[in-house]
């Protein structure tokens, strides 16, 4: 079986930096793209109760593939989901471009 934690940390990373470079303004083909890459987790990720999990909470909370930002933001929440039910620390999604795109200020 897939190591999860591993797992786990190379998809957020995967999937937040994704988000970060996202389209300001995605065209109708990149929305579609982007929304059938977060609807296939549920049915494709190698961990299965993770994957039943994070399908409840999307169906939840609708995946908003209108901008890089709101895109970001939602991936945020979604991962803060993931981490309160294991007992982390919540992340604050102000800083979500600052850890994923911008890099620390100088
Ligand atoms: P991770 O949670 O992997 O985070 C990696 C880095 O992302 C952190 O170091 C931090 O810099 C940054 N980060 C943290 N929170 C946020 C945030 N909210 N937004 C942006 N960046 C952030 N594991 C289970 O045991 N059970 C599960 O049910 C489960 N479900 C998962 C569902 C999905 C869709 C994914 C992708 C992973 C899931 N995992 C699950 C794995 C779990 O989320 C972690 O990846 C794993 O436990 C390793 O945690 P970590 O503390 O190294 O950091």
């Amino acid at each position: 079986p897939p190591d999860v934690e591993q797992l786990g940390r190379a998809t957020w990373t995967f999937l937040h930096t994704t988000a970060a470079y996202y389209p300001e303004k995605p065209t109708p083909t990149q929305r579609v793209n982007m929304l059938s890459l977060i609807r296939s987790l549920p049915m494709l990720y190698p961990c299965t109760s993770c994957a039943t999990d994070f399908g409840e909470d999307v169906s939840k909370n609708p995946p908003d593939v209108s901008s890089r930002e709101r895109l970001s933001k939602w991936l945020c929440e979604r991962h803060n989901e993931v981490n309160q039910k294991l007992g982390k620390e919540k992340f604050d999604c102000v800083k979500v471009d600052e850890r994923w795109r911008d890099g620390p200020p100088d």
